[in-house]
Parts: structure tokens; C-alpha cells; sequence
């Protein structure tokens, strides 16, 4: 099966572009601290060699741009940094990296007096003085507070509206070399948001994404669900796979990635299962430089592996690598587990229910969920 791309601008990343009608691009994002420089350099390539074009690299502080510099001095990957909280180190990480990604929702956060117009001026000027590709990262659990207040009864509606609103920003900063993104860890929630945006700006490349789809073959289910549907339709340019997956298996993103594609441009639609609202669904994040306990991924699994008696409920249980995102994106779990390096904090929705050692929160968290059940006194999903 050939289906028609749809007709986005070229955007040069490195040796690689997007959009234009170029091959989709597959990316990864290395989970190894930055600082560890060995370490970084090693999966970078690994995700290189699995046929990765672009690696996202975390970086937080003033030692990370060191250990970036010369990470990229000892890979040929195509570099992209994520900035997070601080937009100002872009001008740090510039000279090392052949993209940014910045999140809209923060940079809303950081600066507050200063209008979000201006900040994205400065990241065009930087952008533009090394060369850089820019990407507009959505996500709908951190869309800006202006916006959410706008569009209280629709988060997807409210990511779209950030993406278009940061297109005109860069529009009218003359600044056409950038792609967007809109993830959520809910397929249906990316499928809507990247569908709206095409019909909206059919010209932008789209990088697609189910943010913590989690662990496979979960992960790869959610995942595939999304990008069946928006490849098909000609939407997405470059994409990535988010598993919860331990350092030395991170390539396989990749892999995942490449099946994917290759399935869908032979038309081998495995049948394409409606993501199940019905049923419990466990989100993972998968997992970064900013993971402080290792023991992150085996918590993950062994939280896939003890709720799968309750499995006909319907709860959604977050599971989250690290004190910076974790308190966010667990808000709209029932029950939301971020981690830090000694403790795991437990959240019914938002509010907290305490901070556990790994050995104690597994029995915690079958107790909150049993008593979660029997408040809903909800019998299984019939069926
Ligand atoms: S939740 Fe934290 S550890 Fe997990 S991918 Fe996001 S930033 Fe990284």
C-alpha cells in the first residue's frame, strides 16, 4: 500500500531531512545520564547503527552542555536536546546539536513577566545563528495554563491550539525551518491532535508520538494504533517509539519504529485494536537520563505483572521515572507512581498518598487499588 504523504516543507536536521517528501525519519532518546559521557556516547551510536536518524539527548545544567560537547565530538548521530525548564541554555547546547525541542507549556512556566512571543524570538535567533532545526513539542499534560483555561472540557483541542499559536510566533519570525509535535499516552488523544493539526497546517512536518506508551508489547500496541492511523492518512513525518525499556535493549525503539513503517507501507494493518477504554491501562514513561533508580524499569514490569488481576477495571495506573515530570503526568492517573532515588511517591489523581521505599510500594499500591475498586464498587468490564 502507497499512501500519500502529505505536503509538508523540507526541514534539514543534520544530514537528515524531514517532510518534503523524504522517507519518515525514525528517532530515540537516549536513557543514560548525559554526564556519563561513555555511556551516552554508546547508546547514541547503538541507536545510530539501528538505523536511528535522529538521537534526542537530556540536558538539564551547565554540566550536561559540557558532557554534550563532547558527546558529540564522539558520535555521528544527528543531535537533538531536549530543553525542558531552562529555555536559556539553548544558546549552551547550540554549537553541539542539529535540532532544539522546546515544550510550549514550559516556556510559559519560566520568565512568567516575559511574553511567550519574545522567548520564542530568542530561540528563532539562536536557531538561526547555528543552524539549527526547531521543534514545537506539545504535550497535552503540560499545555500552558492560558490555553487550558481556554478550552477547560478539551485538553486535545488545547494542544492544537498551542502547536498552531507557536507556528505563528515562528511564521512571523520569518522562521519556516521547524516541525511540531502533539503527544499524549492516550492513541486516540494523538490520533484527534495530529489530525486536527494536519487539516490546519498540512504544511508543517509532524514528528508523532505516544508519549509513555510504556512497556512492550503494550507499549508497541498503543503505539502501532496511532501511527496506523495517522500514516495511513499521510500524516508524520518523523516519529518515535516511547518504551519502557532498559538501557541496553534502547535501540529496539528503533526497530519498532522501522516495523512499523514497513507494515504499513505494505499495508499489513495487523487488526488494528481500538485502544481499550474499558480495561486497566498501565502508562509507563520510557525512561531518560533523568531516571535516578535504576530499579525504575523492574518497578514498571512488576507493576504490569501484580495489577493483572484487576485487568477488567477500569483505572489507569502511571508509572513515572523521575521527580521532574513524574508529579505532572501522573495527574489524570487514578493512581500515579513517580519515582526518586530512594522513594516512590504515590498519588491517587492529584493528590499524594505518601512516599514509599521500593521494597514497600508494590503491597501499597494493591491496597489503594483493591480499596479504589471497592469504592467504585466496580465489577469487572462484562465482556
Ligand atoms: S518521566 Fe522523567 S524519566 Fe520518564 S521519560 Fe519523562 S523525563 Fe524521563
Amino acid at each position: 500500500m502507497t499512501s500519500k504523504r502529505n505536503p509538508t516543507r523540507a526541514v534539514r536536521v543534520g544530514s537528515v531531512t524531514l517532510g518534503g517528501g523524504q522517507p519518515v525519519a525514525v528517532q530515540s532518546m537516549c536513557a543514560t545520564r548525559t554526564q556519563d559521557v561513555d555511556a551516552t556516547v554508546e547508546q547514541a551510536e547503538a541507536i545510530r547503527r539501528a538505523g536511528g536518524d535522529v538521537v534526542r539527548v537530556a540536558v538539564d545544567n551547565d554540566k550536561d552542555v559540557e558532557a554534550l560537547r563532547e558527546v558529540r565530538r564522539q558520535t555521528r548521530a544527528n543531535l537533538v536536546v531536549d530543553l525542558q525548564e531552562n529555555y536559556r541554555l539553548a544558546e549552551s547546547v547550540a554549537p553541539h546539536v542539529d535540532k532544539i525541542r522546546y515544550n510550549p507549556g514550559h516556556l510559559w512556566h519560566h520568565e512568567k513577566a516575559k511574553p511567550v512571543r519574545d522567548k520564542v524570538r530568542y530561540l528563532v535567533a539562536v536557531a538561526r545563528a547555528h543552524d539549527l532545526a526547531l521543534r514545537i513539542g506539545v504535550n497535552c499534560g503540560s499545555v500552558d495554563p492560558d490555553l487550558k483555561a481556554r478550552f477547560p472540557e478539551d485538553d486535545v483541542r488545547a494542544m492544537v491550539e498551542s502547536a498552531l499559536e507557536h507556528c505563528r510566533y515562528l511564521d512571523e519570525a520569518g522562521f519556516e525551518r521547524y516541525v511540531v509535535s502533539l503527544k499524549d499516552s492516550h492513541p486516540r488523544k494523538v490520533i484527534e491532535g495530529n489530525r486536527a493539526f494536519a487539516e490546519a497546517r498540512p504544511d508543517v512536518p509532524l514528528h508523532l508520538g505516544v508519549t509513555e506508551a510504556g512497556i512492550p508489547p503494550e507499549g508497541v500496541i498503543k503505539t502501532r494504533v496511532a501511527f496506523e492511523q495517522l500514516l495511513s492518512r499521510g500524516i508524520g513525518d518523523t516519529l518515535r517509539v516511547s518504551l519502557t525499556l532498559p538501557n541496553a535493549r534502547k535501540h529496539e525503539e528503533i526497530t519498532v519504529g522501522r516495523q512499523i513503517l514497513a507494515d504499513v507501507a505494505a499495508g499489513r494493518f495487523r487488526s488494528v485494536p481500538v485502544f481499550d477504554d474499558d480495561k486497566l491501562n498501565i502508562i509507563s514513561c520510557p525512561s531518560c537520563s533523568r531516571v535516578e533508580n535504576e530499579r525504575f524499569v523492574e518497578l514498571a514490569e512488576a507493576v504490569k505483572q501484580m495489577t493483572t488481576y484487576a485487568e477488567r477495571h477500569a483505572l489507569t495506573i502511571a508509572v513515572m521515572g523521575c521527580r521532574v515530570n513524574g508529579p505532572g503526568e501522573t495527574d489524570d492517573a487514578d493512581l500515579g507512581l513517580w519515582c526518586g532515588p530512594t522513594h516512590v511517591n504515590l498519588k491517587r489523581r492529584r493528590e499524594s498518598v505518601g512516599a514509599f521505599t521500593y521494597d514497600e510500594i508494590l503491597p501499597r499500591l494493591r491496597s489503594e487499588l483493591d480499596a479504589l475498586i471497592e469504592l467504585r464498587g466496580s465489577a469487572p468490564v462484562a465482556g
